[in-house]
């Protein structure tokens, strides 16, 4: 039963990126593209955790990053320390494209007449699923600095990544993050 509802919430949700998308030429596997890359932080940008976050093969994101790219929608730039790496910054228009079109209105609408309380305990109850889809395949979580256990409070606007060894903002730890570990409940 919970499956069936999940998946016919996909499938509307799909038909409505295709909708939104197919005002800008966009499919959905490059709406979902540029919507992963506006809300990760600069340590997850990257083809790979494009890759990893779609769960899609290298060469379908290879393409879809092709398509974004050539419609101005992203723009590559070369890590500052490493050459060999690459990040993928949304552009101005980019942004544009997303704030029109994601989450597709028909969400936003539904969720907008919920009440607050339904959306709180639906909100829990999706949290506890994706954790445990994610833990079934060993996949990464994906989530914000928020839960993860090397985020350390510096003062009431800095944090201090524990892994990375570097600095974050409040704005940061709002994003998503590839490398994000979960607090370990039972240390
Ligand atoms: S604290 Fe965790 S989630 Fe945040 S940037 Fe560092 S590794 Fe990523």
């Amino acid at each position: 039963m919970i499956f069936n509802q999940i998946e016919r919430i996909s499938n509307l949700l799909r038909a409505e990126e295709r909708k939104e998308g197919g005002e800008y030429g966009l499919q959905a596997v490059h709406m979902e593209t540029l919507y992963y890359l506006s809300k990760c932080n600069r340590f997850s940008d990257t083809p790979a955790s494009v890759t990893e976050y779609l769960q899609l093969t290298k060469g379908t994101v290879s393409q879809s990053l092709r398509v974004v790219e050539s419609k101005g929608l992203i723009k590559k730039q070369t890590d500052a320390c490493d050459r060999r790496v690459i990040h993928l910054k949304i552009t101005a228009r980019g942004k544009r494209v997303l704030a029109n079109s994601m989450p597709p209105s028909l969400f936003s609408n539904a969720l907008e007449e919920m009440p607050l309380e339904t959306k709180a305990q639906l909100q829990t109850a999706l949290d506890t699923l994706i954790k445990a889809c994610q833990k079934e395949n060993n996949s990464k979580s994906f989530d914000v600095c928020g839960s993860c256990r090397y985020c350390q409070p510096v003062d009431d606007k800095t944090h201090f990544c524990g892994l990375t060894k570097q600095p974050l903002s409040n704005d940061d730890i709002q994003l998503i993050c590839r490398e994000h570990t979960l607090i370990q409940t039972n240390e």
